[in-house]
């Protein structure tokens, strides 16, 4: 049998993109629309929430990313201050609209003021709906975290069970477990293409894979990369003349797709923390034991740091190092969502270190319903030519 030509291989990775997007702008699934195994969906917003649990307890686990630049903003301004975040803003709005009825529960986490009152709004709102707080430690360095992450873990999966009316075996987490660790396999690949061969995999075809995991089960989305995976690597494309940057900045509200193809046309991001609420484990959880232990001991020694993390372990400046060294970066694009008190608090940090060290960066503003990039895309094509310049 001949094996596909290029334009063949391309045509079938375009249509696997163009799957992700529509996936991107679809409503949640309905219950009638569940694949087999799964009984409801359940809203999380991000950024630390362990899929696992609800998968083994067949709810859907949706990651809640907001409403995007497409949607019309009517009710929730009278349930919130106009200072607050877009994303907690537009979550409330798709709440209160209707755009999230067939949700089973809301769980949110006290990353922040904001994020966590909106556990409070959906509870009042919704009360047919499961709403919760999953709380994390404020000190993740005490003997006694792990514990108290997998007390927490416990209590979410009482509720989850109280919900679809059945237990949740520790060997239903175990396959859940496995299954998200496949999936973490694949994701280190992906994220190995865009460090290592940048030019075969941009930053806005790599965030469309991704999210196309908060509206469909991982067991699919493995499926999903898999089928995506050799593709992008047999790509023949070859390396142009743009500098490598690390992106951080996304970790909670999203950079709208213009802002990330802007990003694309001038440089190579080679690492960033975008969606990083569907990828903070780091390492595969261990599949023998405990399985709520387990994956509170991932929370604690093995989770992607972010400005919403506390851990002395993993300080602002030091991340960022690593994952500038790590991806053998040549500059930073340091961002913040509008109103995100966590990423700008991190964001001044980091642009202080980054002056000691002498690494170069840019500092931007985002938010998710931006419409307008023009300013943007010119300065990061002035960032990029200065850096191209330094470099050469
Ligand atoms: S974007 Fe920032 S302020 Fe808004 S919910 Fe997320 S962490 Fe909180």
């Amino acid at each position: 049998m001949s094996q596909p030509s290029q334009a063949e291989r391309e045509a079938e990775l375009g249509a696997i993109f163009e799957h992700c997007n529509d996936l991107r702008q679809a409503p949640v699934p309905t219950d009638a629309e569940l694949p087999a195994g799964f009984v409801g969906t359940l809203g999380h917003f991000p950024v630390y929430f362990p899929e696992e649990i609800a998968h083994a307890a067949g709810l859907l686990p949706v990651n809640l990313l907001g409403g995007g630049n497409k949607l019309e903003m009517k009710a929730a301004d009278a349930h919130m201050g106009s200072f607050i975040c877009s994303i907690c803003r537009s979550t409330t709005e798709m709440g209160l609209n209707g755009s999230l009825s067939t949700l089973s529960g809301f769980v949110t986490h006290p990353i922040c003021d904001a994020a966590k009152h909106l556990s409070g709004i959906w509870g009042r709102n919704f009360p047919e709906q499961l709403s919760q707080i999953l709380y994390l430690p404020q000190n993740p360095n005490s003997p006694g975290a792990a514990r108290f992450v997998a007390a927490e873990y416990q209590r979410l999966r009482g509720e989850f069970e109280k919900k679809v009316g059945h237990a949740v075996e520790d060997a239903a987490l175990s396959r859940s477990i496995r299954i998200y660790n496949r999936n973490r396999q694949l994701l280190r690949e992906l994220m190995a293409i865009r460090r290592d061969e940048p030019w075969k995999l941009g930053c806005t075809e790599g965030y469309l894979l991704l999210r196309a995991r908060t509206r469909m089960p991982c067991e699919e989305h493995n499926a999903l990369l898999e089928a995506a995976l050799p593709l992008i690597r047999a790509r023949d494309r070859v390396a142009q003349d743009k500098p490598r940057v690390v992106f951080v900045g996304g970790f909670c509200e999203q950079p709208p797709l213009e802002m990330l193809e802007a990003l694309d046309d001038t440089c190579y991001v080679v690492d960033d923390d975008i969606l990083i609420g569907l990828r903070w484990m780091t390492e595969d959880v261990d599949e023998t034991g405990d399985p709520v232990r387990a994956l509170a001991e991932a929370f604690l020694d093995r989770s992607a740091a972010s400005p919403v993390q506390h851990d002395e372990r993993k300080t602002k400046e030091g991340y960022l190092m690593d994952m500038l060294h790590g991806a053998r970066a040549d500059a930073a694009i340091l961002t913040a969502a509008k109103f995100c008190e966590p990423g700008l608090d991190e964001q001044v940090a980091w642009s202080k270190h980054l002056d000691e060290v002498g690494v170069q960066y840019l500092v931007l503003e985002f938010e998710e319903k931006m419409t307008s990039f023009e300013q943007m895309a010119m300065q990061l094509e002035t960032f990029a030519e200065s850096l191209l310049f330094a470099i050469a």
